[in-house]
C-alpha cells in the first residue's frame, strides 16, 4: 500500500497518491478508492475481499475497534462525546433510578438513625434532669441536715454560754440575793 503513496516532506503525515496525484493524510482512505474489494484491518493488515469479512474479523480481533465508522468505540474516549444508544440511555436511567433509590434508602435510613439519636439523647436528657433533680434533692436534704446541724450546733453553742452565763449570774443572783 505504501507503494502507491509519496510521503511529501514538510510533517503532518501528507501523502501524494502515485496513481492519481491526490495529496491525502489518511492514505489507507484513498487506497480504498483505487482498491474497492481490497479490505485491510488498519490495526493488523489482515485483508479481506469483503467488508463484512473484515468487520468480523474486527468483531473478534479487535472489539474496541468498528471497521464502518473507522473509530475505536467503547474504552475509548471518543465513545463518551458520541449519542449514547437507547439501550445505554435505558440502562443509565435504571442505575440513575437504582442510584436514586439508594440514595432515598440510605437519607431514609439516616433519618431513622438521627430520629433514634434524637430520641435517645432526650432520653438521656430526662435521664439526666432526673439526675440532676435527684442530686438537686439530694444536695438540698444535705443542705437541710447541715443547716440542721449548724443550727443544732448553734443552739448548743448559743445554750453553753447560757449556761455558763447563768451559771455564773446564778452565784452572783444569789449573792445578791443574799445581799437583799
Ligand atoms: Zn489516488
Ligand atoms: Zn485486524
Amino acid at each position: 500500500m505504501r507503494l502507491t503513496f509519496e510521503r511529501l516532506s514538510g510533517g503532518c503525515n501528507l501523502h501524494r497518491c502515485k496513481l492519481c496525484g491526490k495529496v491525502v493524510t489518511h492514505i489507507r482512505n484513498h487506497y480504498h478508492v483505487h482498491f474497492p474489494g481490497r479490505f485491510e484491518c488498519p490495526l493488523c493488515r489482515a485483508t479481506y475481499t469483503r467488508s463484512d469479512n473484515l468487520r468480523t474479523h474486527c468483531k473478534f480481533k479487535h472489539p474496541m475497534y468498528n471497521p464502518d465508522t473507522r473509530k475505536f468505540e467503547n474504552l475509548m474516549p471518543s465513545s463518551a462525546t458520541q449519542a449514547p444508544t437507547p439501550t445505554q440511555i435505558a440502562a443509565a436511567s435504571q442505575a440513575m433510578v437504582a442510584a436514586a433509590a439508594v440514595a432515598f434508602n440510605a437519607a431514609q435510613a439516616q433519618q431513622k438513625e438521627q430520629q433514634q439519636r434524637e430520641h435517645h439523647q432526650q432520653q438521656m436528657q430526662q435521664h439526666a434532669h432526673n439526675l440532676t433533680q435527684q442530686t438537686q434533692h439530694l444536695l438540698h436534704q444535705q443542705m437541710l441536715q447541715q443547716q440542721q446541724q449548724q443550727q443544732q450546733q448553734q443552739q448548743q453553742q448559743q445554750q453553753t454560754p447560757q449556761m455558763l452565763n447563768k451559771s455564773a449570774v446564778h452565784p452572783q443572783q444569789q449573792s445578791h440575793n443574799a445581799n437583799e
